[in-house]
């Protein structure tokens, strides 16, 4: 096991050991790759799992605050991994099993059957995970403003006159979530412009050089699905309803309302928006984490968000 959730702190450099270490356990199926750096020199990674020629793309880590779900996806990718690898132990353990039948047979069945679904998914989709598109943010939540080298940039962020636990933005003090260039996209003074962080680049640029059939992004709070889209036709949200109800019965998650797609005044801007408008295709944000839990994330809903979410890959997969 390479991902321990015990650790009381991941830094952003442990992600980086372990991401390096999954790549060369998994080499097989599993592909490090640097695609950006952020504004104060951190390396924006990206891990492609499968050899498909077709594409799935998770993203987390958008918002520094939230803590939660890059390591939960890193735990996500060592477990699709290791399914993989260990497809043909297992059938050969199932067919010694059978020779001696008992009540354990038809679980050891499943759990081949299941081994199997992941290797086909991994045959027929390469899933491409950035696990933190934002490290600056990250790290600033965790440790403080003292982890960024540069000194203007360290500046710029204490004077916004927020904790650092609380801190959602980029190392520049930006919201990345509403920086993506899209109808609703408004700009919020007159030095703001669309897709102006490097953070934001990165992830266009990932967009723009796969063909990617779906896109999720993974935020905090709430348990939620966000699915629909006032921008696009009903086919397009028909579709997307299709896909988060199916995801909602693996996560146990609420979808939102359609309504509440933007909150009133909001400046838009956001990595689905952008995907949705510019590709035709699904795109969807889960909310992962209590509503009511508060900055610092309590690193007790690793364990708990990872069984809540590590079948939506599964599920994608068959419903794609
Ligand atoms: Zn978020």
């Amino acid at each position: 096991m390479i991902i321990d959730f015990s650790q009381p702190v991941y830094n952003y450099e442990d992600l980086i050991t372990d991401a390096k270490a999954l790549a060369k356990k998994y080499c097989n199926i599993l592909k490090y790759v640097t695609i950006g750096k952020s504004h104060d020199n951190r390396d924006i990674i990206m891990l492609k799992l499968g050899v498909g020629k077709k594409y799935i793309l998770f993203c987390s880590g958008v918002h520094g605050r939230e803590t939660i779900n890059p390591i939960v996806i890193m735990k996500m990718i060592e477990y699709y991994a290791d399914e993989f690898e260990n497809i043909k132990a297992r059938k050969e353990s199932f067919i010694k099993k059978i020779k001696h039948y008992s009540d354990k047979t038809l679980d050891h069945y499943n759990n081949m059957i299941f081994g199997k679904c992941i290797y086909e998914l991994l045959q027929t989709y390469t899933i491409l995970m950035i696990p933190l598109l934002n490290p600056d943010g990250y790290m600033i939540s965790l440790k403080g403003f003292d982890v960024l080298s540069d000194p203007q940039l360290k500046k710029k962020a204490k004077e916004k006159g927020i904790c650092f636990a609380k801190w959602k933005f980029n190392g520049r003090g930006i919201d990345i979530n509403r920086n993506f260039p899209c109808r609703s996209w408004k700009p919020k003074g007159t030095h703001d412009y669309a897709a102006s962080e490097n953070e934001t680049k990165t992830l266009i640029e990932v967009f723009h050089n796969y063909k990617i059939k779906c896109f999720i992004d993974f935020h905090s709070r709430g348990k939620y699905i966000y699915y629909y889209r006032n921008s696009m036709n009903e086919a397009y949200n028909e579709r997307q309803l299709k896909i988060a109800k199916l995801l909602s019965n693996v996560t146990k998650y609420e979808l939102v309302d359609g309504k509440q797609e933007i909150d009133y005044g909001d400046s838009g801007g956001n990595t689905v928006h952008y995907f949705s408008e510019r590709f035709y295709r699904p795109a969807l944000t889960i909310e992962t984490v209590d509503e009511e839990a508060g900055f610092p994330l309590d690193i007790e809903y690793r364990l708990s968000t990872y069984e809540e979410i590590k079948l939506v890959l599964f599920e994608l997969g068959a419903c794609l």
